[in-house]
C-alpha cells in the first residue's frame, strides 16, 4: 500500500473537520476588564468567560502578582521536588484545604493536569471508574490513562449510576465515581447528596470536579472523598488543585506524574491565587448566578443554578451563525460544537460574570429576541 505524505495526511484530517463545520479557529483576544473583550480591533461585551468574578483583572490580584514577580522572578526554575517548591505553595494549599473543608490539598499546574494526575495516581488495572456521561474531557483522559475500566453512567441519573455501581462492585477491586459539581457545558448541578449516598451504600469512592462551582456555588454541600478544581476560572489566576484527606494527598504526592515531571508554577501565580482565596472566602452572595438567573427569566427558560446557560440552536452551522449574529450586535458568545458536546447538541453557551450589569444582561436578551434566536415575550 502506498503511504501518503505527512502533509497530505494533515490536510485530509483538517478538511474532514472543516467539512463538518467543526473547524476551530485560534483567534486573538485581549481583556482589560472582567466584561469586555477586544478582537481584531472591535470591543464586545463578553459572555464567554470563566472569569466569573472579574478577578483576572482585579487591581489587588495584579498587585499581588507583580509584587511576587519583583521579589521572586518570573519562572520557578524547577519542578516542585527539585527546587521549585516556593513557600507560597504551602500557604496556598493550606487555604484551599480549609476552604474546601478537607484535611489537605495539592496544587497542580492546571485543572487538566490535576485530573490526569490524580485519577491515575489512585486507580489502576482491575479497578472500575464510573463517570457521568457529560464529564469533562480531562476526567475521561485521566480515567483512560489510569488503565482502569471506564464505564459511563447517564447524566445525573442516580438510578443508572447505582445499577452500574452494583455491577462494577461484583468484579472490581476498587470503584471511583466521577462527576462535576456544575457541568461545564450545561450549567446544571449534579445531585451531589444522592450520588454521595449511593457511593457510601455500595462502598465506592467519590471524586467531584468543581471547576465551575468554585467561587460560584457558595453553599455547596461537602460530599465525596476527593474534590478537584481550577484556579483559572472564578479564581482569576492559574493552576489546579485537589483536596482530600492527608493519606490520599500523600499518596498522590508520591505517584502523580504531572506533579513530579513538570515545572512548578511561577510565584506570581501562587500569590494571585492566594489573593483570590481571600476574596472568595469572604463572598456572601453569588452575583454571577444572580445575573444568569435574571437572564433565564427574561428569555423565559428554566434557570440553571450556575453562571452557565446553554441555548440549543440546532446544527453546528446554526450555532456558528447565531454566534456571528450576536457578534455583529456587540456580544461575544461562543458556539460550542461536537466533540466538546455530544453530536446534535450544538449550542450557544453564555457565561455570566458578577461584573455584568443588569443593563448588559437586558441588552443581550433583547438582541436574542430581535435576532429570533429566542421567542419574543
Ligand atoms: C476547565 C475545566 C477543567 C480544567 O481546568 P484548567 O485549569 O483550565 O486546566 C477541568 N474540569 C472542568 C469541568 C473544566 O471545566
Amino acid at each position: 500500500m502506498s503511504a501518503i505524505s505527512l502533509q497530505e495526511m494533515a490536510r485530509l484530517r483538517v478538511k474532514a473537520i472543516s467539512d463538518n463545520d467543526r473547524l476551530r479557529v485560534l483567534g486573538s483576544y485581549e481583556r482589560h476588564d472582567g466584561v469586555h473583550i477586544s478582537h481584531t480591533g472591535e470591543t464586545y461585551i463578553n459572555f464567554s468567560t470563566n472569569d466569573y468574578l472579574g478577578l483576572a483583572t482585579h487591581p489587588q490580584m495584579i498587585e499581588a502578582a507583580v509584587n511576587a514577580t519583583k521579589r521572586f522572578g518570573v519562572g520557578s526554575g524547577a519542578s516542585r521536588y527539585v527546587t521549585g517548591n516556593h513557600p507560597l505553595y504551602t500557604q496556598l494549599e493550606a487555604r484551599i484545604a480549609a476552604y474546601k473543608r478537607h484535611e489537605s490539598s495539592l496544587v497542580f499546574s492546571s485543572g487538566y493536569a490535576a485530573n490526569i494526575a490524580v485519577i491515575p495516581a489512585l486507580m489502576g488495572k482491575g479497578d472500575v471508574i464510573l463517570a457521568d456521561k457529560l464529564s469533562h474531557a480531562c476526567m475521561i483522559d485521566g480515567a483512560k490513562l489510569s488503565g482502569a475500566r471506564l464505564v459511563r453512567f447517564k447524566h445525573n441519573d442516580v438510578a443508572d449510576l447505582e445499577a452500574k455501581l452494583i455491577n462494577a462492585k461484583a468484579t472490581a477491586r476498587n470503584v471511583l465515581v466521577l462527576t462535576e459539581t456544575i457541568f461545564s457545558m450545561d450549567g446544571d448541578r449534579a445531585p451531589l447528596g444522592d450520588i454521595s449516598d449511593v457511593c457510601k451504600t455500595h462502598d465506592a469512592w467519590l471524586m467531584t470536579d468543581d471547576a465551575h462551582g468554585f467561587g460560584v456555588w457558595l453553599d455547596q454541600p461537602k460530599v465525596g472523598d476527593i474534590c478537584m478544581g481550577t484556579l483559572s476560572k472564578a479564581a482569576g489566576s492559574f493552576g489546579g488543585y485537589v483536596a482530600a484527606s492527608h493519606d490520599v494527598i500523600e499518596c498522590i504526592k508520591q505517584t502523580a506524574r504531572p506533579l513530579i515531571f513538570s515545572t512548578a508554577l511561577p510565584p506570581s501565580v501562587l500569590a494571585a491565587s492566594l489573593e483570590a482565596l481571600s476574596y472568595i472566602s469572604e463572598l456572601s452572595s453569588s452575583k454571577s448566578v444572580e445575573n444568569s438567573n435574571s437572564f433565564c427569566e427574561i428569555i423565559g427558560i428554566k434557570p440553571t443554578e450556575s453562571a452557565i446557560v446553554p441555548l440549543h440552536v440546532g446544527s453546528e452551522a446554526d450555532a456558528l451563525l447565531a454566534s456571528q449574529k450576536l457578534k455583529d450586535k456587540g456580544f461575544w458568545v461562543n458556539a460550542i460544537r461536537p466533540p466538546t458536546v455530544p453530536v446534535g447538541t450544538s449550542r450557544l453557551r453564555f457565561t455570566f460574570s458578577a461584573l455584568h450589569t443588569p443593563t448588559m444582561v437586558q441588552a443581550l436578551s433583547k438582541a436574542l429576541k430581535e435576532l429570533g434566536i429566542v421567542a419574543p415575550t
